[in-house]
């Protein structure tokens, strides 16, 4: 029996042609391929499983092989071979996570002079460059300015911006995208196929979503699933720890409708089933986002992200109601700031979801963006907790001496429903997207 591989690694693609969702990028190196104008150093930036590694070892193939087709390895010849399996020591794949020093690098430079023993060039692929140290970088930089004609290095980092402007100017910049639902749930389908997995359709758009742009996590968690059965979203969603589509949406439903009693029970028997606070305000808020952008976008269809049917989402943007359904997105986004992951999480959660009950129509003059100082809204703190509070907020303003007087400054009008109670806050500096989002004016866009 053979060693079980994940699925990641065994699909792997192994030509230009299979790398899903960077045509722009594939199609470029083909080209150069096909006309044998490589450069000798290439730059591949992106987040983690969109392709960069991928890419690497396919094009450290195509600059070698005797027979590429459109400018794709042939994965048949000696030269392809010897590096798929491994064997070809003229191609070096290096971890800068772990090999950062400069004593790698100046390894590698003495190394890298000499004519590789069989392929025709010498590859380093250097994967999570940015992480070498400042003097690793120096002498990295000492081989590109003058590289001897042998050599290809193809560079890989998730954070350019650590990597210096003296490397990156350098190098032939590839910038990797994240990758569409459309493109992962595609892949994950025809993964399934080839496994006899039964995946529904449900379930591979559930966990492209959960993907959140890489192909890798999507087929580690399809791997995390599988075990024999049929796979649909209910299955994904038990083994994720995500509440039921169902209970999320009855959740929100609950909530649009003032439900008090409904909402605390939804709320426990979520929770008791082991759908964590944290994750369980994520559904509510990616729900909040897809009624929202619904509500606004009737023919957006491909902007949803597939966390619940066209109906319920309609049904809840009605229910709330444009301004209300904006200052709940904004309640979840500052709830689940607040979280820690801990025991406390229950208590934050369900305060949150009081104010979601409670909150009073926003009118269009009121912003919906109180910045975030504390979860717990003023009228429900006791005396003890406001003391203990307090006491937190002078020890972390220890703790940041570096900010300004003026940010550390806590208000008690700060808080997250602060507009709620009818205080006026001033408009803060927008932190995030549903910041931004909830100071624009929407009651413009109305009829
Ligand atoms: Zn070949």
């Amino acid at each position: 029996m053979s060693e079980y591989q994940a699925l990641y690694r065994k699909y792997r693609p192994r030509t230009f042609d299979e790398v899903a969702g960077q045509e722009h990028i594939t199609q470029t190196l083909k080209n150069q391929i096909s006309s044998g104008r490589q450069s000798h150093a290439y730059l591949f930036v992106g987040t983690r499983g969109t392709g960069k590694t991928s890419c690497a070892k396919i094009l450290a193939r195509a600059v070698n092989c005797e027979n590429p087709h459109d400018g794709n390895p042939c994965n048949e010849c000696e030269p392809c071979r010897s590096i798929e399996n491994g064997s070809a020591t003229d191609i070096m794949e290096i971890d800068a996570a772990s090999n950062n020093g400069v004593d790698n690098v100046r390894a590698l430079r003495d190394e890298a002079i000499f004519s590789p023993a069989v392929t025709r060039k010498r590859v380093y692929i250097i994967d999570e460059v940015h992480m070498l140290s400042n003097s690793a970088f120096n002498a990295l930089l000492k081989i590109l300015e003058e590289p001897p004609e042998h050599l290809v290095f193809i560079l890989a980092t998730t954070e350019l911006h650590k990597v210096p402007a003296t490397i990156v100017s350098r190098c032939q910049r590839f910038a990797f995208r994240r990758l569409s639902r459309e493109v992962i749930a595609a892949q994950l389908v025809s993964v399934a196929a080839s496994e006899n997995i039964a995946l529904d359709g449900d379930a591979a758009a559930t966990l492209a979503r959960l993907g959140d742009g890489s192909m890798r996590d999507a087929l580690s968690l399809l791997d995390q699933c599988s075990d024999g059965g049929a796979i649909d979203g209910e299955r994904v969603r038990e083994v994720v720890g995500l509440p039921s589509r169902d209970a999320a949406i009855a959740l929100a439903s609950a909530i649009a409708e003032r439900d008090a009693a409904r909402v605390f029970t939804l709320f426990d028997a979520s929770y008791r089933g082991g759908a964590g606070a944290a994750t369980l305000f994520e559904e509510l808020a990616v729900l909040a986002r897809d009624a929202l952008i619904l509500s606004l976008i009737p023919s957006g269809g491909e902007l949803l992200s597939g966390s619940a049917d066209t109906n319920s989402l309609k049904a809840l943007a009605e229910t709330f109601g444009r301004a209300r359904l904006l200052a709940f997105a904004d309640l979840l986004a500052k709830a689940r700031g607040a979280f820690t992951r801990g025991t406390g999480d229950r208590t934050t959660a369900e305060l949150a979801l009081i104010a979601a009950l409670s909150d009073a129509e926003p009118t269009a003059t009121q912003p919906v963006t109180p910045p975030a100082a504390s979860p717990v809204p003023q009228s429900e703190r006791s005396a003890a907790k406001r003391v203990r509070e307090e006491e937190e907020e002078r020890r972390s303003e220890v703790n940041a001496g570096q900010r300004s007087a003026q940010q550390s400054e806590v208000r008690d009008d700060d808080a997250p429903w602060a507009h709620l109670l009818g205080n006026d806050s001033e408009p803060q500096e927008p932190t995030s997207v549903i910041d931004r989002l909830s100071q624009y004016d929407f009651t413009k866009i109305e009829e």
